[in-house]
C-alpha cells in the first residue's frame, strides 16, 4: 500500500497552526459540518481552518483520486470510507501536499483560498458517520479488576474468562451522540435498599465511562475472520468515547445477559475522526499478556497506541476540574485483537461500524476511567475545585473529555467530547 507521506513531521502548513494545536497538518482529521450558509459536507482541519472537500473537489484538487462529488457533497462519511483504506490514505496525503507551505499550487490562489477555508467556529459539527452496529468492549484490565473488586470477590476480581478474551457485547447505535448534546438523566428499576422490592425512579448513580472507539472500513462478508495481522487495515479510524452509564440500573438489571437500559440512553462521540494513518507514529507496547493467548489473538510488533486521555467535570456556573489522566496503552486487548475476536466466530463488519474500547484506567487512583472507580462506588467523593464534593454526575455539571498523542514537537489530538447532564424528560 501506498507510503503516509502526509505524517512526515517536518511538514509545516501555510495555514497558522498554533503551538498545542491538536490539528497540525501531519493530523488531516475527518468530519461533517454544516452552516446557515453550508450544506452539510465533508470536511477536514488544519488549525482553526476547516477544509471543505466538497469545494475542493469542484476546482479540481482532488482530480486522480477514486472519489467524487458526490462522497464529499453528503452529510456523511460512509461513501468515502466505502472507498476503503488505500484510497482515504491517497486522499489525506493529497491534502498534505495542497497545505504544504513549500506548494505554492492552492496557496497562492486567493479566491480558491477563500472558498475552500472556513474558520471553524463558523460551522457546526454534524455526527460524523452513520454508525451501522456498536459493539463495545471491556479491555482494560485495571478498569475490569476494579469493578470485579468492588462488586463481586476481591480475591477473584477478574472472571475466568477474562484473561483469555476480550470480553463485550452488542450495544445500541441509535443514541450514539455527537459532542455537544445534551444528556438527560435516564430513569429506570434501581433498588437502593437491598431487603426491599426495586422502584421506579431516576438514575441516582450516573457516571462516565472514559473510552475511545474505533470506526471500521467495509470488513469480510459473512463467515470469513480478520486476522490480527489484518485488522488495521479494516479500521478507518478513532474518537474519544464517553460511554455514560446508569450504576445503579446496571447493578440491578445486568444479569445475566448484560448491560441493556444502564447504557443504551446515550453515547457520545467527539466530532473528528483522527485516522489509524495519523496514529502510526505512536504506536507503543500493550501490556504482557499472560497467560499465552489464542492462536488467533497472537500478534506481533506494536499494536498499541500511546495517547493521553483525560477526563474534566465542570459544575453549572463552575470551573472546571481535572478528575483523570488515562492512556490508550494501558489497554489490555489491542483493536486488533478485539477485530480478530470479533469476527472469529465468522461475524462480519461494515462500513461504519463503531467498537468503544471499554472504560480506560490506569494503575493509579488518578488514572481510573468513570466516577464508580476515582470516588470508589461512593465511599471517597471526588474534591472539586469550586469546593463540591462527587460521588457521581449531577445535573448541570458537563463532563469533557480530551485526547492526543505527542512526540517530537507533533501533537495529534483529538479535539474533545463534551455533554452536559440534564434532568430526566417527562
Ligand atoms: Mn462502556
Amino acid at each position: 500500500m501506498s507510503q503516509i507521506s502526509a505524517n512526515n513531521p517536518v511538514l509545516k502548513s501555510w495555514i497558522e497552526v498554533s503551538s498545542g494545536s491538536d490539528f497540525p497538518i501531519q493530523n488531516i482529521p475527518f468530519g461533517v459540518v454544516k452552516s446557515e450558509n453550508l450544506t452539510p459536507r465533508v470536511v477536514s482541519r488544519i488549525g482553526n481552518k476547516v477544509i471543505d472537500l466538497k469545494t475542493l473537489h469542484v476546482l479540481g484538487y482532488l482530480e486522480n483520486l477514486p472519489f467524487e462529488l458526490s462522497d464529499f457533497d453528503v452529510n456523511l462519511l460512509n461513501p468515502m470510507m466505502k472507498k476503503g483504506k488505500k484510497a482515504v490514505r491517497d486522499l489525506r496525503n493529497r491534502l498534505s501536499k495542497l497545505f504544504d507551505v513549500n506548494q505554492p499550487d492552492l496557496q497562492k490562489n486567493e479566491q480558491h483560498v477563500a472558498q475552500v477555508l472556513i474558520p471553524v467556529e463558523n460551522v457546526c459539527m454534524c455526527m460524523p458517520v452513520q454508525i451501522g452496529d456498536y459493539t463495545d468492549f471491556y479491555s482494560s484490565r485495571e478498569h475490569a479488576t476494579n469493578v470485579g473488586m468492588m462488586f463481586r470477590d476481591p480475591a477473584n476480581a477478574l472472571l475466568p474468562n477474562w484473561l483469555w478474551l476480550p470480553v463485550g457485547y452488542h450495544g445500541r447505535s441509535s443514541s450514539v451522540i455527537i459532542s455537544g448534546e445534551p444528556v438527560y438523566r435516564p430513569k429506570g428499576q434501581i433498588k437502593p435498599n437491598p431487603e426491599e422490592p426495586p422502584i421506579y425512579a431516576p438514575c441516582r448513580n450516573l457516571d462516565f465511562e472514559l473510552e475511545t472507539a474505533f470506526v471500521t472500513f467495509d470488513g469480510k462478508p459473512l463467515g470469513e475472520s480478520i486476522s490480527t495481522e489484518e485488522a488495521e487495515e479494516y479500521i478507518f479510524g478513532m474518537v474519544l468515547f464517553n460511554d455514560w452509564s446508569a450504576r445503579d440500573i446496571q447493578t440491578w438489571e445486568y444479569v445475566p445477559l448484560g448491560p441493556f437500559l444502564a447504557k443504551n440512553f446515550a453515547s457520545s462521540i467527539s466530532p473528528w475522526i483522527v485516522t489509524l494513518d495519523a496514529l502510526q507514529p505512536y504506536k507503543a507496547d500493550g501490556p504482557a499478556q499472560d497467560p499465552e493467548v489464542l492462536s488467533y489473538l497472537k500478534y506481533k510488533g506494536q499494536l498499541s497506541y500511546d495517547i493521553q486521555l483525560e477526563v474534566f467535570i465542570e459544575p453549572e456556573n463552575g470551573e472546571e476540574t481535572k478528575v483523570c489522566t488515562s492512556n490508550f496503552k494501558y489497554m489490555y486487548w489491542n483493536m486488533a485483537q478485539q477485530l480478530a475476536h470479533h469476527t472469529v466466530n465468522g461475524c462480519n463488519i461494515r462500513c461504519g461500524d463503531l467498537m468503544g474500547s471499554g472504560t480506560i484506567s490506569g494503575p493509579t487512583p488518578d488514572s481510573y476511567g468513570s466516577m464508580l472507580e476515582l470516588a470508589w462506588k461512593g465511599t471517597r467523593p471526588l474534591k472539586m475545585n469550586d469546593g463540591s464534593e462527587r460521588r457521581f454526575l449531577q445535573d448541570g455539571d458537563t463532563v469533557t473529555m480530551r485526547g492526543f498523542s505527542s512526540k517530537d514537537g507533533i501533537r495529534i489530538g483529538f479535539g474533545e467530547v463534551s455533554g452536559k447532564i440534564y434532568p430526566p424528560k417527562g
